[in-house]
């Protein structure tokens, strides 16, 4: 079933240009220049900001002396997905909002975009730093094949486990491949990525859905240990009346196909509302204007003080010219004929700030109003993953649906470990990479079959 109104269809040379990189790479001299401006300090601010430890001082040291492949493996020890890492990091407040420039009164040093420009230059040419360690006869699986999984299996087979990775896509990557905006990263480039973990003779088997395909009783006969790298699921519904009607979207489900579908063909509304202000908020409403949506709101039941999205994401969405219309609760989706005409909302007040500080927000009667959209977005974070982990015995879930862990990264059955989202409950693609590192060798220790031969 059509929308009742869709965005006008751009030239596809145009669409290319809207999702262009928004950090373009640098060339060499731009590297060398940046690179020239770190003062490599002692203590290393930023490395202690960033979540993987990548020795930052000495890959932007690598690089001043033109020793890339140097540069690059001080990285990928540290983080195997160094690239995407460098791409969608939250730099500036991560590692750039830790460095020293800011002190005096100069821009941070671009960490990020000299990452990249390191890594791309062992993977534009094929240059395979690390191999499988001598195999000491073990086996794990994980499941998932996200950057928990991935980080958690590049280290594991390094030490010798034969490594397998079960995940229910088509593609390996997890949200690196699927979810993160194409203007940051595409998902071609989460899949060379992804290379360098096959390399190390870690074998995928995508399209595989854990327990419908391979049960846990099976998994736990085959594999010596078992990691789980799940992330998260679906969108949160609101349960607003109306919610069924056609053209209302999971944020997830609408993005996902911005990164597995060719731009001209993701379906987007002329007008489209989209509820919710945290960074994944932002990703859907710069995507749809990019899309060449017409008007494109952004509903945040609070004020934008409160909004959960990164300044420099605002910024972006601002850039894109979308419409914010804060303190504002959607009431209903409204619809003809099964299709959404429009978004009934209300205004809000807020109240004194709760336990954690945040402002209730209280409709105001008599300030309803509706907004014509053709599409609704639901960006109100993803729902834990709870069904089919309560069939494995022992294993126990935090009140908010993440999986419960020791600081081993050990669940309550033993045989299993867990990492990134399911267990943080959704950060970053560097916070699921340190988790499933971490994992790795706390999985190692409680197998004791390393032989300690990284190669
Ligand atoms: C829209 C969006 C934008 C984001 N943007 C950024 C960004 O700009 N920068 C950043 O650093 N982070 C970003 N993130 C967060 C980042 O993508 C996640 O923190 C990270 O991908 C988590 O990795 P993970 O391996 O834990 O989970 P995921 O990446 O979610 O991977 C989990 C994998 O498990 C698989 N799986 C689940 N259940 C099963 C099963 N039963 N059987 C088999 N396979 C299964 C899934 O198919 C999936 O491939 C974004 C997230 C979203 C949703
Ligand atoms: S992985 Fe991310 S946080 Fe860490 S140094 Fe690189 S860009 Fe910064």
């Amino acid at each position: 079933m059509p929308l009742r109104e869709t965005a006008p269809k751009l030239p596809p040379e145009q669409y290319e240009q809207n999702f262009a990189d928004i950090t373009p790479p640098y060339n060499p001299r731009q590297a060398a220049i940046e690179a020239a401006r770190c003062l490599y300090c002692f203590d290393a601010p930023c490395t202690i900001a960033c979540p993987t430890r990548i020795d930052v001082p000495a890959f932007i040291k690598k690089i001043s002396t033109r020793n890339l492949r140097g540069s690059a493996r001080v990285i990928l020890e540290a983080n195997i997905l160094g690239q995407s890492c460098g791409r969608v990091c939250p730099t500036e407040v991560l590692c750039e909002g830790a460095c020293v420039m800011h002190e005096k009164g100069e821009p941070p040093i671009q960490i990020g975009r000299l990452q990249r420009y390191a890594v791309d230059y062992v993977l534009d040419r094929n240059i395979q730093l690390f191999h499988a360690g001598a195999p000491n006869g073990k086996r794990v699986a994980c499941i998932g094949s996200g950057p928990a999984s991935l980080a958690c299996a590049a280290e594991l087979a390094r030490a010798g486990y034969a490594v397998t990775l079960f995940d229910k896509n088509e593609w390996p990557g997890g949200l690196n491949t699927y979810g993160i905006a194409a203007y940051k990263t595409r998902a071609q480039d989460s899949l060379r990525e992804v290379e360098l973990v096959r390399e190390l003779g870690v074998t995928f088997c995508q399209k595989t859905e854990i327990p419908r395909d391979i049960s846990f009783a099976d998994l736990e006969k085959q594999f010596d240990a078992i990691f789980l790298g799940v992330g998260l699921g679906e969108t949160w519904a609101l349960d607003l009346p109306g919610e069924d009607l056609h053209g209302v979207y999971g944020a997830i489900e609408f993005i996902e196909r911005t990164k597995s579908e060719p731009f001209p063909k993701v379906e987007v509304g002329r007008r489209v509302a989209c509820i919710g202000a945290g960074n994944t908020a932002i990703d859907v409403v710069t995507a749809a204007r990019r899309l060449a949506a017409e008007t494109v709101y952004l509903v945040y039941r609070r004020g934008h003080r409160e909004m959960p999205a990164f300044a420099y994401e605002y910024e972006l969405a601002k850039k894109d010219g979308v419409a914010f219309l804060w303190q504002t609760q959607p009431v209903r989706v409204l619809g003809e004929n099964g299709v959404v005409t429009g978004l009934e909302c209300v205004r809000t007040e807020l109240g004194p700030p709760d336990a954690r500080g945040r402002r209730t927000p209280h409709p105001m009667p008599g300030t309803e109003f509706t907004l014509s959209v053709d599409m609704v977005v639901r960006a109100v974070g993803q729902k834990p993953i709870t069904h089919f982990l309560r069939a494995i015995p022992g294993l126990a879930l935090n009140p908010d649906g993440t999986v419960v862990v020791n600081e081993s990264h050990q669940t309550g059955h033993p045989k299993y470990f867990a990492g990134g989202d399911c267990t943080n409950g959704g950060k970053e693609v560097v916070d699921a990479v340190a988790e499933g590192m971490a994992a790795a060798r706390f999985l190692d220790s409680w197998l004791g079959a390393s032989r300690a031969c990284l190669t």
